[in-house]
Parts: structure tokens; C-alpha cells; sequence
């Protein structure tokens, strides 16, 4: 009996991977450097809005007892504060990259990495560059740092999957105005129904202060939020779940699926959407 059901049961004529969880469309994700007070603002408005942001912080910059500053925030709130985002790297000082030796490169990248997984608890994986300054020699000495992507300030709709994960291109600063504000350009992206893809926008959060017009926080990203079609992530959350799939076995004889990894990978077995968490599922 037990063979004859392995026998009868019906093989799905196709086994698709989906290219984001939930066979979502489209993944928007978005990142802030420099860890001004400012966040604060952005991060609430993002948890009321759904959105996920990547927060890149400069860790001898944090406010902290024996070196007070105003314009950063503090060192201790760091945890509570991006909790359900991402911390990452933006190296200790915020110096030029490119003009340093290997030995203060790796200083500047590894002591911001340890610094910043003592305040959050969490191995840091993830990394913007200051001044988006980066050259293929910073990319080498990085390499081996456990860094898994690093932004730079250029643009380029097709960003992801990254050619070079070291030198992450974006769709544009959120001030980006060439040749309509970044809202507008999500809108058309969204609205042809037949994309797919990373829409992933960078910025500053004293950027909305200094140029007195928060206004901008709600016009640029609100518009982008609560699709039910859009997965909404930190940089690294779209990384690893690209990971994931890249290591997903399928079975030959599509009757099972193995997901070695730790993150759930969402297929498409003939036309119906299945979650495939870590380990083995008998389809
Ligand atoms: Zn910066």
C-alpha cells in the first residue's frame, strides 16, 4: 500500500523558486547612513508605514557617557531603537577608504563590526561606504572581513542580483530627482505589472532637517508602503533569502524539496504558492 500512494502520488509537472517570500513581485528596501538623531523620526514613521530600513552607523560617533555628542544617537538605544531593522557597518571614523592602508582598512570595517554586534547582539553582515568611496583594492581587503554587501552612491536600476555584492548600486538617493523624484519612479516601476525586481532607495536622515522640509519623509516613502505585493526588507534580509534559494535542492523527481539554509524560501508548485522551511519537506 505505502508504495503504491509513493506511486500514485501526483508529480508536479513544474517546480518554480520564487524570486522574493511569498512569491512577492517586488522587494523595496532602503538604507540611511551616518546614525544622526534624526533617525529616530524616520525609524518611527517607518514602523507606523511597514517599512524595513538598513541604518549604517559610524560606532566612535555614537553618543555615549564619556564622549557626549547631540548630533548622534546614543549608543545604548541603538538595540531598541532599529529593532525589526538593520544595523551595519559605516566604519568606526567615516574616513576615505581609499586612502588608507590595509591595515587601518580593516581597523576602520572590523572595529565597526564588533562595536556594533556588541550593541545589537547580532553578527553585523552588512556595510555602506562613507563618502560612497571604494576602489577595487578596498573591495579586496574587505573581502575576507564578513561583509556580505557594501553600498556604494551609484545608481542603476538593475542592482540586484549585484554583480559584486561590494559595490551594491542602488536606485537612487532619495533626493534623486533625474528624471522624476524617486516616488514617482517607484510608481511606474509598481505599476507595470509585469515588473519585478529590487527597488532600493538610500539617504541621510539629517538630510529632512537640515534641508527643513520632513515633509519630503512622507511624500517620498509613504507612497511606497502597504502594497500586498511588494516584500518589504532590510538589505540583508534580501541577501540572505537570495542565498537561500540559490541553495535550495529540488528533487529530481520533484516529489521533495531540501532547504539547507535558515531562512524560509517560498516555490511555486504548478500555479500554487508553498513555503518551504529549513530542512526537508515531501511534497
Ligand atoms: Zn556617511
Amino acid at each position: 500500500m505505502r508504495e503504491n500512494s509513493m506511486k500514485d502520488r501526483k508529480t508536479p509537472a513544474r517546480i518554480e523558486i520564487t524570486q522574493f517570500p511569498k512569491g512577492k513581485r517586488i522587494a523595496v528596501t532602503t538604507s540611511f547612513d551616518d546614525g544622526q538623531i534624526h533617525d529616530r523620526r524616520v525609524v518611527e514613521a517607518f514602523n507606523k508605514w511597514g517599512l524595513k530600513g538598513t541604518f549604517n552607523l559610524n560606532s566612535a560617533k555614537l553618543s555615549r557617557k564619556e564622549q557626549r555628542s547631540d548630533a548622534h544617537i546614543e549608543a545604548a538605544e541603538v538595540a531598541k531603537l532599529f529593532e525589526g531593522h538593520e544595523v551595519a557597518v559605516h566604519t568606526v571614523t567615516h574616513p576615505h577608504l581609499t586612502k588608507l592602508d590595509d591595515a587601518q582598512i580593516v581597523e576602520e570595517v572590523l572595529g565597526d563590526r564588533k562595536a556594533l554586534e556588541d550593541l545589537v547582539g547580532y553578527p553585523v553582515r552588512g556595510m555602506a561606504y562613507p563618502y560612497g568611496s571604494y576602489d577595487q583594492h578596498v573591495i579586496d581587503v574587505i573581502r575576507r572581513l564578513g561583509i556580505v554587501y557594501s553600498r556604494t552612491c551609484e545608481n542603476d536600476p538593475r542592482h540586484f542580483p549585484a554583480k559584486e555584492p561590494l559595490a551594491w548600486a542602488s536606485n537612487g538617493h532619495m533626493f534623486h530627482k533625474d528624471p522624476c523624484p524617486m516616488n514617482e519612479k517607484f510608481e511606474k516601476f509598481y505599476s507595470n505589472q509585469h515588473a519585478t525586481g529590487v527597488f532600493f532607495i538610500w539617504g541621510h536622515s539629517y538630510e529632512f532637517d537640515r534641508g527643513n522640509c520632513w515633509d519630503m519623509l512622507e511624500k517620498i516613502f509613504k507612497p511606497i508602503s502597504g502594497k500586498p505585493d511588494v516584500w518589504y526588507c532590510t538589505n540583508i534580509e534580501l541577501f540572505d533569502y537570495e542565498d537561500a534559494r540559490k541553495r535550495l535542492v529540488i528533487a529530481a523527481n520533484r516529489q521533495s524539496v531540501y532547504n539547507p539554509s535558515s531562512t524560509t524560501v517560498t516555490v511555486n508548485v504548478d500555479g500554487n504558492l508553498l513555503d518551504i522551511e529549513p530542512g526537508l519537506k515531501v511534497l
